[in-house]
């Protein structure tokens, strides 16, 4: 599909329309936590952070984890909800001082004018970026932020909600993201998919991932519209 005729514009946030977050670092935190639980790196190792969260809560609410003891479901709990609050900090923290790239406003303002529809689908949470970007609904049909859904990319259910929502068909959508996992949900749902190098992946990666095109950052998707 040429991007021309597209009808429907879906975004990543964080390395796409924004700096990228430093996911790694994020990552590690979230791991020591986890470790400290004791919790067997078998369980969560190959898990994405949100995801580590949810299945190193299920093992420790689980008797596998204390033999014997009562008190399951008060730790699962002190560890999840203390595992959240270290994500949403560290993304606040982020966010603080932050802008979204200097072209953001200029493409999207420019696809609303052309009556795209857009939208932004991230796991990051609603606060971090609507402080990074706090006119967002003045360029943006739907945020979709980690706490506004349900299930969070790659599960395909997240991007299928902003198609629904947004009446978009895949063929007449695309989804445009720094990440593989951008690329992957994408090629799942059957949308064009391109990948930008401003965030977190290089061109092999993402067209490993199902990229159909690249562009060095959202200003060059501009010349594609
Ligand atoms: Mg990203």
């Amino acid at each position: 599909m040429k991007l021309s005729t597209a009808e429907l514009f879906v975004f990543d946030f964080d390395g796409t329309l924004a700096p990228n977050l430093d996911l790694p670092e994020m990552r590690r935190r979230v791991i020591a936590l986890t470790r400290a639980q004791g919790v067997p790196a078998a369980h969560f190792a190959h898990l994405y952070m949100v995801e580590i969260i949810t299945a190193a809560g299920a093992w420790l609410a689980s008797t596998e984890s204390s033999p014997g003891s009562v008190q399951h479901a008060e730790r699962a709990e002190a560890y999840q909800s203390q595992a959240h609050q270290l994500i949403e900090d560290f993304e606040l923290d982020a966010a603080a001082g932050m802008e979204v790239f200097p072209k953001t406003r200029e493409v999207l303002g420019g696809l609303k004018q052309a009556d795209k529809r857009t939208s932004i689908v991230t796991r990051n949470c609603e606060q971090a970026v609507r402080q990074v970007f706090p006119d967002v609904d003045d360029y943006c049909d739907l945020l979709l932020a980690r706490d506004n859904v349900e299930f969070l990319k790659p599960d395909p259910r997240h991007l299928q909600c902003a198609l629904t929502h947004l009446e978009g068909t895949p063929q007449r959508s695309v989804m445009i993201g720094d990440g593989r996992m951008d690329m992957q949900v994408g090629r799942t749902l059957g949308l064009t998919c391109v990948g930008v190098l401003s965030g977190s992946s290089d061109a092999p990666a993402l067209t490993a991932a199902g990229a159909h095109f690249i562009v060095e950052n959202i200003a060059e998707l501009a010349a594609h519209l």
